[in-house]
């Protein structure tokens, strides 16, 4: 159930609103869009039409019930698509946005190297893992502390902002420190103690789509999240599993428009994970941004060959360039901004 706030409501008014909400048990949460407020309520719904009388209240222009499973998430919650404002990346806006840099952070020269370079070719975020949640134990578990020590402090130098993935309640605490964005991995999609957890801090997420989730379960993650206390959620979908063996997983790019039409949250593509070929990431990012998407998550490493995590399916950054070009010609045949590319013609 959404009230929808009239466009001259007051502070007070609002305030009231909520107080008659949470008073009751509800949970109230304030969504902000560009010209009104709209009160997200979670709770028994037929006793929230009939008993507290929020149609009758002042400031109030209507009270919608929601049928779908997520609330927050919904776009009936929220008409107007969210926009989260990181740095210079407006993740939802206008612009496409592009998050490039390796999977693991091995050193700091590899992240510099990469950061640098993808920066010059429209990367507004940069990412890097610092907590690897390998298949299997032997494998190298990242650099932690140290790692997103290296992560902020490129950031810096580079003017990009972060992001990270963490997969615990102390890996999230400790990341917060560091970076700007937390990013919850595929296999932690249902972890719901630490999508509450992630709810309850003030950093943007990405959401990624877990390897087996319907669409309905990843949304329900989303809702986790945002019942939790953040609305800063991004989705990012980045493969599923099915028979076919010759790509990592699977790129559901209808999930694109589906989520445009469900929910009012940016979604961002990863072709890196979902098809695990470097030699695909062109023509999947491409389709992407054909298909709505708001923005791409790209494994970039300045020698793939040498990459301690992921080599084959990351760019290098001549690859990453050339790219970032093509996917400019494509953002403007569907009326979408791209940022500024300074990398020579290559
Ligand atoms: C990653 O982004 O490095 C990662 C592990 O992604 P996913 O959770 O999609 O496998
Ligand atoms: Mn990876």
């Amino acid at each position: 159930m959404v009230v929808v706030m009239r466009l001259d409501a007051s502070e007070v008014q609002i305030s009231l609103v909520n107080e008659v909400l949470t008073s009751h048990g509800f949970g109230a949460h304030l969504i902000k869009g560009t010209n009104r407020i709209v009160i997200g309520a979670v709770g028994e719904e037929r006793q929230l039409l009939s008993e507290l009388g929020l149609e009758g209240m002042a400031g109030v222009e209507k009270v919608v019930p929601i049928m779908k499973p997520y609330k927050l998430v919904s776009r009936e919650a929220h008409a107007q698509s969210t926009v989260i404002q990181v740095k210079d990346a407006a993740i939802g806006g206008q612009d496409i946005i592009l998050i490039a840099g390796p999977c693991a952070i091995e050193s700091y020269d590899q992240v510099l190297s990469a950061a640098q370079r993808c920066r010059a070719a429209g990367a507004t975020v940069l990412r890097g893992g610092a907590y690897k949640p390998r298949t299997s134990p032997y494998s190298f578990q990242g650099m932690e502390k140290k790692g997103l020590e290296i992560l902020q402090q490129v950031g810096k130098e580079t003017g990009l902002a972060t992001v990270t993935e963490v997969i615990d309640y102390e890996s999230l605490q400790e990341a917060s420190n560091y970076v700007d964005i937390v990013q919850i991995g595929a296999r932690n999609m249902q972890n719901f103690r630490l999508l509450q957890a992630v709810g309850q801090s003030k950093k943007p997420v990405i959401l990624k789509r877990g390897l087996s989730a319907t669409i309905e379960e990843w949304l329900m993650a989303a809702e986790y999240i945002m019942a939790s206390g953040n609305l800063q959620v991004i989705l990012c979908e980045r493969g599923i599993r099915t028979f076919e063996t010759y790509t990592r997983n699977t790129l559901d790019l209808s999930a694109v428009p589906l989520i445009k039409e469900l929910t009012h949250l940016p979604i961002l593509i990863d072709p890196s994970h979902a098809t695990g070929s470097a030699r695909l990431v062109g023509s999947m990012s491409k389709a992407a941004i054909a298909a709505g998407a708001d923005g791409l998550l790209i494994e970039v490493h300045p020698n793939p060959c040498k990459a301690l995590c992921d080599g084959p399916q990351s760019l290098d950054p001549d690859a990453f360039a050339y790219l970032s070009k093509q996917l400019q010609r494509v953002a403007s045949a569907v009326d979408r901004g791209f940022p500024t590319v300074t990398t020579a013609e290559l």
